[in-house]
């Protein structure tokens, strides 16, 4: 009796093992809550379920297998690969965070002692490469919610916290990216904390007795100048509306509609963007002078024909992404592979309609249909010359894809 119980767990498990295989989410899920109990057994490599959902990038049965209390220490096959490991190299960044959130060590190594990120990089997984090396345990950010010293109130108030992490650990750089987090976030009321718990956390990485993240700390500053900027948005259009004494729209995030054609618009050639000069304002008030960032990206900056700064800034904090890179990017906001186009020209993509109303006011410029003829090209090929960063990627990206 006893035996046949066994023979049927065998089963079950191999059942598991091979839906998983299979990415047979719904049958995974069914199988699985049959069991009861552990559900850390392994096949005849020593892998575990979990690792195998990690290896196939699949997200739900990552998620089942981590509350069904699936142990992310666990290690029988030998060759010392975290579920991390596994992550990295599926290119799944989804899945890579929810095993960082699951409390991963993400500088584990594995038998040929490479770590995960390194693992990712190896295979181009770049999006893995930035999860990882810019994750920040949600338990480090508690501090910040709790008030410290004399004052009465915390700098993110502790419902926000969950929002904080969010915010933290996002891997793209693009300020609009940044400023339509912080309000679909619900992070615009505590900009002035935020501010603050960001300059605490610059200092904090330079200031670790071991393993200083100056990256980390560029990044947390970076962060902070654009969360002042739009700060000063925000003063600016309290400032019209006293003026105006209207107060219909009182409440309304105005500002950060500001900010954002701030950053869209780009001026005539030989002009600077607001975006290229207040990056570089950025860089030179970034405290810790010596560290090797700060100098890599200044003698870039210095350069004769330099680089955008939002792309020096992306190469320093996340590294270069080599020309092999194909990724199309929102001409918005920067966010990787945007699945909308521009139903007229079908030139530019973006996220959603949002990033697509965002950038109109600059696109309506240069949008034209496909049929235009040459007269048209020619008139639109010098405000082209000014086109943003990420656009000029994504030109490069479609000429070495075709
Ligand atoms: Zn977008
Ligand atoms: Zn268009």
């Amino acid at each position: 009796m006893e035996q046949e119980n066994k023979n049927q767990l065998d089963d079950v498990q191999r059942q598991i093992f091979d839906r998983i295989s299979k990415n047979d989410v719904d049958g995974f899920q069914q199988l699985i809550t049959q069991l009861k109990g552990c559900v850390d057994f392994v096949d005849g490599d020593g892998m575990t379920p979990l690792q195998h959902a990690c290896c196939k990038g699949n997200k739900e049965a990552v998620q089942t297998l981590l509350d069904m209390g699936a142990d992310i220490n666990f290690n029988k096959h030998g060759a010392d690969y975290t579920p991390l490991h596994f992550a990295a190299l599926s290119g799944n960044m989804e899945v890579c965070r929810l095993i960082l959130d699951a409390g991963i060590n993400p500088s584990s190594l594995n038998s040929v002692s490479r770590t995960a990120s390194q693992m990712a990089a190896f295979v181009g997984n770049h999006s893995c490469v930035e999860t990882i090396n810019n994750y920040v345990p949600r338990k480090t950010l508690e501090y910040y919610t709790r008030p410290q010293g004399q004052h009465k109130e915390p700098l993110i108030p502790p419902g926000l916290l969950d929002a904080f992490h969010h915010f933290v650990i996002e891997i793209n750089l693009h300020p609009v990216r940044i400023a339509l987090n912080l309000q679909s976030l619900g992070l615009l009321k505590s900009l002035p904390g935020l501010k603050k718990a960001l300059e605490y956390m610059c200092e904090k990485e330079m200031k670790k007795p071991n393993d200083v993240n100056e990256l980390m700390a560029f990044k947390f500053h970076y962060l902070r100048w654009i969360v002042s900027e739009l700060m000063r948005c925000d003063e600016q259009c309290k400032a019209q509306r006293k003026e105006k004494s209207s107060e219909g729209d009182a409440g309304k995030h105005d500002f950060v509609e500001l900010f954002i054609k701030r950053v869209l618009k780009e001026n005539k050639i030989g002009q600077l963007d607001y975006l290229e000069f207040t990056l570089r304002e950025c860089v030179r008030e970034f405290p810790f002078r010596e560290c090797t960032v700060f100098r890599q990206v200044v003698s870039q900056l210095a350069a004769k024909d330099p680089q955008p700064a939002l792309l020096v800034f992306r190469n320093a904090i996340n590294g270069h992404r080599g020309f092999g890179d194909e990724t199309s990017y929102c001409s918005s906001c920067g966010n990787e592979k945007p699945d909308k186009k521009c139903s007229k020209c079908k030139q530019v993509k973006y996220c959603d309609r949002e990033c697509q109303r965002l950038h109109w006011f600059m696109h309506k410029k240069t949008c034209a249909r496909p049929t235009s003829n040459a007269s048209a090209s020619t008139s639109t090929s010098a405000a082209k010359e000014a086109i943003d960063t990420i656009e000029l990627q994504e030109e490069l990206s479609k000429i070495t894809s075709s």
